[in-house]
C-alpha cells in the first residue's frame, strides 16, 4: 500500500534529498529526476513522493499527476521520440521497489547516437 517514505528505499531517500539526484521537476505528489544508469541521454524517472512498491498500490490521483509530469519531462528534454516504461515486480524487471515511470528518449540514429 502507499505509505510514507521508507527508511530503506533508494527512491524515498532521493525524494527526501538524502541521496543526491538531478531533479527535473516536482509536483505535490510526484518527483522527477534523471536515471543514474541512463539507457539514453535524458532518461528520467517519475516517482510518487511517498513509498509504494507497485502500480496497483498507488492511488489513481498519483497516476493523474504522473502522466502530465511525464509529458512535461519530455517537453523539458525537448524530445519528440521516447518510450514510457513501467515495471512491476522482480520477474518484470523491477529493480527498485518504489513505483516509477521511465521516460526514455529515443536517440536520433541519423545523428549517430545509438
Ligand atoms: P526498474 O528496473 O526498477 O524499472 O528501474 C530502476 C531504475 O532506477 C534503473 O534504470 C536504475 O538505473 C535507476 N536507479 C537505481 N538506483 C538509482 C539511484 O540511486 N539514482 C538514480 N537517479 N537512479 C537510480
Ligand atoms: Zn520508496
Amino acid at each position: 500500500m502507499a505509505s510514507k517514505l521508507a527508511a530503506d528505499c533508494i527512491f524515498c531517500k532521493i525524494v527526501k534529498g538524502d541521496i543526491p539526484s538531478v531533479k527535473l521537476l516536482e509536483t505535490a505528489s510526484t518527483f522527477a529526476f534523471l536515471d543514474i544508469g541512463p539507457l539514453s541521454e535524458g532518461h528520467a524517472l517519475v516517482v510518487p513522493k511517498y513509498h509504494a512498491e507497485k502500480l496497483h498500490q498507488v492511488p489513481d490521483s498519483f497516476l493523474a499527476e504522473a502522466m502530465p509530469v511525464a509529458k512535461q519531462v519530455a517537453a523539458a528534454l525537448n524530445v519528440e521520440n521516447y518510450n514510457i516504461l513501467q515495471n512491476n515486480g522482480r520477474l518484470a524487471h523491477q529493480e527498485v521497489p518504489h513505483v516509477h515511470f521511465h521516460v526514455i528518449p529515443k536517440p536520433n540514429v541519423e545523428e549517430g547516437l545509438t
